[in-house]
């Protein structure tokens, strides 16, 4: 009976630790480069042209975060010949199908504000904002200083509610989500550590990579805005994924995207 009681409490305190997250994967865009060299990166260095845009939907019994919003819902349409960027089914149809609307998610947060992470932002202005304090400065004080940023598409948050963070967040206090401070793509970059029960730990890497050749030979983009604190970022997660033994998926990475269950259905 006691061994009874003791293995259910060990039951009980696992699953309460990894608080039976469910995790969604939404195909929301593609792009299409001839040319990657401003990834820093030499075009014969890797041989991948297209990269995947992805949106998540992190499902805690404390309440839903969306990460990443995709593409620009403009943009949404038809994949039309030559393009070099296409969205088939918007993030907002995509929840649809899960039986969701933007008033069904608590929080939402941004690797960082370039325009293929918050093109659908402005559906979300209702839900709670986690975003670094810098992003938040960078974003809607001087936007004109990175081409990447495009206040329409996310210029409806600032007044929204809003937690600003200064570095490592736990989401749910329970340590199952954890947003983790990784600078030097943008001023605020951050990526997301998950606990799923089944799969494992899980890391998202925003835009700390684009491609699994600029892990290899860690490299940085052109257009970062800080390349040493990028590198600094990267060790600090490559370290968190040696000492947590977690899956790490480059979200940008096609080949990647193409093996994953995309919603409806979840890893968990
Ligand atoms: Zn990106």
């Amino acid at each position: 009976m006691k061994k009874f009681a003791l293995a259910m409490l060990l039951l009980f305190s696992c699953s309460a630790a990894q608080a039976d997250l469910k995790l969604y994967v939404f195909d929301c865009g593609h792009l299409a480069f001839a040319d990657i060299s401003n990834f820093g990166l030499s075009n014969d260095e890797t041989e991948v042209r297209e990269l995947f845009v992805p949106c998540y939907l992190i499902e805690h019994e404390q309440g839903r975060l969306l990460w990443d919003a995709g593409l620009p819902l403009d943009s949404v349409g038809p994949r039309e010949q030559g393009a070099t960027s296409w969205y088939e089914n918007s993030i907002l149809d995509q929840l649809q199908t899960i039986g969701l609307t933007p008033a069904d998610i608590r929080f939402a947060s941004f690797s960082h504000f370039h325009y293929d992470h918050v093109g659908a932002a402005n559906a979300f202005k209702d839900s709670t904002i986690l975003i670094q304090e810098t992003e938040l400065v960078a974003a809607f004080e001087h936007p004109e200083e990175n081409p990447a940023f495009r206040p329409p598409l996310y210029n409806e948050l600032e007044n929204s509610q809003r937690i600003v963070l200064d570095g490592d967040h736990d989401v749910f206090g329970d340590g199952s989500v954890m947003i983790v401070s990784a600078p030097g793509h943008t001023p605020g970059h951050q990526v997301l550590s998950l606990q799923l029960e089944n799969f494992g730990p899980l890391i998202l890497s925003g835009d700390l990579y684009h491609f699994e050749a600029t892990r290899r030979l860690r490299r940085t983009p052109d257009f970062n805005t800080d390349a040493q604190q990028t590198l600094e970022s990267m060790d600090k997660v490559e370290a968190l994924i040696r000492e947590t033994g977690a899956t790490f998926w480059i979200e940008h990475n096609l080949e990647l995207a193409n093996s994953l269950n995309l919603a409806p259905a979840y890893y968990d």
